[in-house]
């Protein structure tokens, strides 16, 4: 395959991606077909920000958070029953059970770290270690600013991390099973191995806790945005959208099997730190997976990172000490 030059690197040699906006399909079908899913994503949003806003604290909780999550998830997969993106991506038996396997373990994984390291315990922690009225400044702001602020340093944190997944090995044996995942669905965040939920997770729950309202309607930014890499569905996303934030195209090109595409759009909401650090393709991709799209069973990304560390290692350690004999002595 030829594949498309963006920037320095040539994207798609080893398995088809399409490059630019301009050769993704739209959304085909009546007026009402084509508005609903032009404006769907924004008008969420705008709605759920408004709600998050003008709530009074008495239904402004953690648990409505929860139900309005919940909901709206599973509005998004009855979506992607009546509209799939690509065929080859429709959910069957097999995967609907695996990703079911990999939600639960999520909320266990969850709330088992919060019931060790709980949110008082990490709330005490960091505000006993700093002088929080340094913050009042912070605090005083606009709340909308607040909940921007959170978002961002937030992805710019996810950004790196992730990038390092795919730069430094350690880090990739946790990150490696979820990108043995073949089709996009918004269940499929949730698949992977448990210690990259933990470093994804580290030391950002409860942390924002001091400033409840802030961090739910950034939280907004996560359910509203981020929810959107992982779905079977077409949109005609606006071009601001795609220019600010993360989407489906753009995560759909980092799993693709191309390995040059892959390593880019690391960005979990917003994109716009790819494009700023220069590893944003605009594009998308359908053959998606590792090894040209072998299925990992749910036993192997469990002990991934262990046995596939252990006999790299293992074999390093021969290269280095079992010199060959053929090399002369100087
Ligand atoms: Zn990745
Ligand atoms: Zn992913």
């Amino acid at each position: 395959m030829a594949g498309v030059r963006v920037g320095n690197r040539i994207i798609g040699t080893e398995a088809p991606v399409t490059v630019g906006w301009e050769n993704v399909p739209k959304v085909q079908g009546g007026p009402w077909k084509v508005a609903f899913f032009t404006y769907f994503q924004p008008a969420s949003l705008l709605a759920l920000l408004a709600f998050w806003y003008y709530a009074p604290n008495s239904i402004a909780t953690a648990q409505t958070a929860i139900i309005i999550s919940l909901s709206f998830r599973a509005f998004l997969i009855a979506l992607e029953f009546m509209a799939p993106r690509h065929r080859s991506w429709m959910l069957t038996w097999k995967e609907a059970v695996t990703d079911l396997f990999y939600v639960g373990m999520g909320y266990t994984v969850v709330r088992m770290m919060g019931a060790y390291l709980g949110d008082d315990v990490i709330i005490e922690a960091v505000q006993g270690a700093a002088d929080w009225s340094k913050l009042d400044w912070f605090a005083g702001m606009p709340l909308l600013i607040q909940a921007l602020a959170i978002s961002l340093l937030f992805d710019f944190g996810q950004y790196w991390m992730h990038r390092g997944m795919h730069n430094w090995y350690p880090l990739w044996l946790t990150h490696a099973p979820h990108h043995y995942i073949t089709q996009l669905n918004i269940n499929k965040g949730a698949v992977g191995n448990p210690v990259e939920l933990f470093l994804i997770g580290l030391g950002v729950g409860g942390f924002f806790d001091f400033l409840p309202r802030a961090a739910l309607l950034a939280g907004t930014f996560g359910l509203a945005i981020g929810t959107y890499q992982h779905i079977n569905v077409r949109f005609n996303t606006p071009g601001w959208w795609r220019f600010l934030f993360n989407t489906t195209e753009h995560h759909s090109v980092h799993h693709s099997q191309d390995y040059e595409a892959s390593r880019s759009n690391y960005g979990s909401t917003w994109i716009i730190f790819d494009r700023l650090f220069g590893t944003c393709v605009d594009g998308e991709a359908e053959k998606l997976g590792m090894e040209g799209g072998r299925r990992m069973t749910i036993s192997e990304a469990m002990h991934f990172p262990f046995s596939e560390g252990y006999n790299t290692t293992k074999q390093w350690l021969r290269a280095k000490f079992h010199k060959p004999s053929a090399v002369p002595a100087e």
